[in-house]
């Protein structure tokens, strides 16, 4: 059942949405050679609990970190770990979830750890890319399936695969809510966007092939050929007339 928010809770949500932001501005610049991913993690709940939020992922059906954080062939769910280490040209998916008097922002973003190969800033690129050539087409009366089908035709076109097992969702008063956003599909079909949904729309893009696995941990995502990942989210909200992005920070590019 798809929940559309009421002014109030999307106050909320704007609030939650704006910790991640910042989360996301504080971070950048420490993600260089040598700076453990639980590091971040920490960092990111000191941010998000010194903001009156909650990380919303930590104990999520058991997920131990405050946040995701996932290295290169890493697609999603990486588990923050004083053992994993950034080195020079990795790149890092830090995914980001806070929760404002029970209402929750969700957001990723990929950056590159110093210098990067051009494969891999490609790749992050049209990642990002992706995410706006789907969400400009969000208004009420629009077709979901629109709005995968673009992000799925973009990230294609640049010879990239779309993995099949993870999508973005609804999101608001839970982290998960109906419906959820395959990153692939056909225009015209899907439910019909409405003024006051709260999506999460998060492209996950490959370099190979789509295929994925997850380790024994039960969280780490990896792609089963062991080529790159890039993930890009943002929470928005369909407006009367188009969508707001809630999880950007003034100025952010
Ligand atoms: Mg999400």
């Amino acid at each position: 059942m798809i929940i559309i928010k009421s002014k109030r809770e999307i106050d909320l949500m704007r609030v939650a949405g704006q910790v991640v932001a910042l989360v996301f501005k504080e971070l950048e610049p420490l993600c260089r050679p040598g700076v453990s991913t639980e590091y971040l993690s920490e960092k990111a709940e000191e941010i998000i609990r010194a903001h009156d939020c909650l990380p919303t992922f930590k104990g999520y059906y058991g997920f131990p970190g405050a946040v995701c954080i996932s290295l290169n062939d890493t697609l999603v769910h990486g588990i923050p770990s004083k053992h994993i280490i950034l080195k020079e040209g990795d790149i890092v998916s830090i995914d980001v979830g806070a929760t404002y008097k029970g209402y929750v922002a969700d957001a990723c973003r990929t950056f590159g750890v110093g210098e990067i190969k051009d494969n891999a800033r490609r790749l992050v690129e049209v990642t990002k890319q992706s995410f706006f050539e789907g969400v400009k087409l969000v208004k009420p009366g629009v077709h979901l399936g629109d709005v995968s089908h673009a992000i799925q035709a973009y990230c294609e076109a640049h010879g990239y695969s779309l993995p099949r097992d993870y999508t973005g969702h609804g999101v608001g008063a839970h982290l998960h809510e109906d419906p959820s956003i395959p990153n692939y599909g056909k225009a015209g079909t899907g439910p019909i966007l409405q003024e006051g949904m709260g999506l999460a729309i998060e492209p996950m893009v490959a370099e190979g092939r789509h295929q994925t696995r997850v380790l024994p941990d039960e969280w780490t995502v990896k792609m089963r050929d062991g080529k790159l990942s890039a993930h890009y989210e943002n929470t928005i909200v369909v407006t009367s007339d188009g969508y707001e992005i809630l999880t950007m920070y003034e100025g952010e590019e």
